[in-house]
């Protein structure tokens, strides 16, 4: 029986060690594909950004289209005001004259905010270009490096495996079921030391009975709460005993 659980945490120890290898470059891969979310997101600001810049020129240039009309029909009342000869006309013409001043003013008004809001809205964009780059960058470096990073455990991943295959063939069938059932049910260790007479997967304390029968090792035992593998470990009690943890 001692055999079989030395064999089964042997096997634990290189199931965790694949798992985390494996973690690290998960973990790693999530990243980069947050990043690339954000960089969506960017993407779209950017282009409504792109699209109301569109907006501000159409503005403004449909704007200098009416300045230009304006100082056309200024100068055409003008013309006209240097021709008349009686009064009454005159004045008319002067106030039409007047009314295209107003007009010319309060474009040439426009034109300037819109000019303005256009310069500002230009440095906004060059800013957003260059942060849009900048990450598109970064995530294709570190996309490289995840894919180099999952190639490179392969290797090692396959070896443990291989390992791991061969101690599991000298592990009684039932045994490896009851290990394998436990740990696709729980995340990390399924076989955990109950030598101070706690599991310490779940920290429960064990009925008194079930720690004798887990200190005569002869039987497979699991702690009633967690379900997890106990094994008693000697030498972890003594040193347990004359250390107790605080
Ligand atoms: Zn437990």
């Amino acid at each position: 029986m001692k055999e079989q659980l030395e064999k089964l945490i042997e096997l634990q120890k290189i199931d965790l060690e694949q798992e985390a290898l494996r973690v690290r470059v998960d973990e790693r891969r999530e990243k980069v594909d947050a990043d690339t979310e954000n960089l969506q997101e960017l993407e779209q600001m950017l282009d409504d950004h792109t699209k109301k810049l569109e907006d501000t020129r159409a503005e403004l240039s449909s704007k200098r289209d009416m300045l230009e009309k304006a100082q056309h029909d200024f100068e055409h009342a003008n013309e006209k005001l240097n021709a008349v000869t009686n009064s009454r006309d005159y004045a008319a013409l002067e106030r039409e004259a007047e009314n295209f001043k107003k007009i010319i003013s309060s474009v040439e008004d426009e034109i300037g905010k819109l000019q303005k809001a256009l310069a500002e809205a230009d440095g906004k964009d060059v800013e957003m270009r260059e942060a849009y780059e900048k990450l598109s960058a970064e995530i294709d470096v570190a996309r490289k490096e995840v894919d180099e990073a999952a190639a490179s455990i392969e290797d090692q991943v396959n070896a443990l495996k291989a390992k791991a295959d061969a101690i599991a063939k000298t592990i009684k069938p039932q045994f490896l079921a009851r290990y394998r059932f436990i740990r696709s049910k729980r995340s990390g260790a399924a076989v955990v030391s109950a030598s101070g007479g706690t599991c310490t997967g779940c920290h429960m304390k064990l009925q008194p009975q079930a720690y004798i029968v887990l200190q005569r090792q002869n039987s497979l035992e699991c702690c009633q709460n967690c379900q997890r593998i106990i094994y008693f470990d000697a030498e972890e009690a003594a040193e347990l005993h004359n250390h107790p943890a605080k």
